[in-house]
């Protein structure tokens, strides 16, 4: 029988799964996904995770203990850093020995260090000690990791294409992969849609935020459908140089589309208790009065924000964006 890994769909699934699935499934490894999110899986996080954390936090032990039962090893990786001299919030450092220490009966946690900072290379060196887990081949390890590098690739190139992250996994998980294939969301209206994957993807805590404004006759564009290139010449832009990975990713993408005629407005989503939010949401704001006087919005989301809220801030956001377009 095939060993099961579990990966929680939380956090930065959203951002690197098909590397992880493809590099597992190349070795031989069965990997199995925690259920999407409900409020069952929510109030496990909250019970089990302690309360000054942030609600992807929380959601992400809510995932663990979903897959307590269904997997042989939980893939937690200690994400340090993806790219030189930049870094990744504190909290994912800490993450597999909150989870060890709060979580009671849980498989193996693999919980290798990824830590790009000052050597792009040690990728590879952190997948190799993850695949001796289960092989001694180090070619099979190789070739485990050129095949999920090969569908981190496919996946960034649907993002790039107009899909959204959750909606190119599920492409490629139906083989779905061409170039030729293009997703259809036209849309009255075009609205940015700047926020952490792991809140703006998952539909239960966004509140389906991209697909209610799709029913308004929105297009939707985020910060994963731009290359990597584009969000740091933005960023660039500051005086300072920013050493906070997904800080960049924010800053620059809003920054991009901003001077972007075809952006109708910009909806910053925010997670309570986020430091790095406040700062990006503070930033984005102060530099679209000064640039561009575009409508922005600002969602700051917790584990008890209401449905009904979302919708009548949503339907104001939209309303009043068509006004000013009837009044030019
Ligand atoms: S960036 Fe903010 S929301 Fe994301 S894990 Fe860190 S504190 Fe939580």
């Amino acid at each position: 029988m095939p060993v099961k890994i579990g990966v929680p769909r939380a956090l930065l699934y959203y951002n690197y799964f098909p590397l992880w699935n493809g590099f597992f499934r190349e070795l031989g490894c069965d990997v199995v996904i925690s259920g999407k999110t409900s409020k069952a899986i929510l109030d496990k996080g909250v019970k089990m995770s302690v309360d000054e954390a942030c609600l992807p936090v929380k959601l992400f032990f809510g995932h663990v203990v979903d897959l307590r039962e269904k997997a042989d090893y939980i893939f937690m990786p200690r994400m340090v850093s993806v790219e030189r001299k930049s870094y990744i919030c504190p909290k994912f450092l800490g993450l597999p020995d909150m989870v060890r220490y709060n979580i009671p009966d849980l498989p193996n946690i693999i919980d290798v260090t990824v830590n790009m900072s000052r050597n792009e290379k040690n990728l590879i060196k952190s997948f190799t000690e993850v695949g001796r887990l289960f092989t001694g081949n180090y070619l099979g390890i190789r070739k485990a990791f050129q095949k999920g590098l090969q569908e981190q690739e496919r996946f960034e190139r649907l993002n790039q294409l107009g899909f959204l992250p959750h909606e190119s996994i599920e492409q490629m998980e139906k083989g779905l992969i061409s170039q030729n294939y293009s997703p259809s969301h036209p849309g009255k209206l075009t609205i940015a849609v700047v926020g952490h994957g792991y809140n703006i993807y998952d539909a239960y805590i966004s509140m389906n935020l991209i697909n209610k404004l799709r029913d308004m006759s929105a297009r939707v564009v985020t910060p994963d459908m731009l290359t990597n290139d584009i969000i740091q010449d933005r960023s660039d832009e500051l005086p300072k140089k920013l050493f906070w990975s997904m800080g960049k990713q924010m800053i620059g993408s809003a920054f991009h589309y901003m001077r972007s005629q075809s952006i109708d407005g910009i909806i910053h989503v925010a997670s309570f208790g986020c430091g790095p939010d406040s700062f990006t949401q503070e930033l984005i704001e102060r530099y679209l009065r000064r640039s561009r006087n575009m409508p922005f919005l600002n969602l700051t989301i917790d584990e008890h924000t209401g449905e009904a809220g979302v919708i009548t801030r949503l339907e104001a956001f939209i309303d009043m964006i068509q006004w000013r377009r009837a009044a030019q």
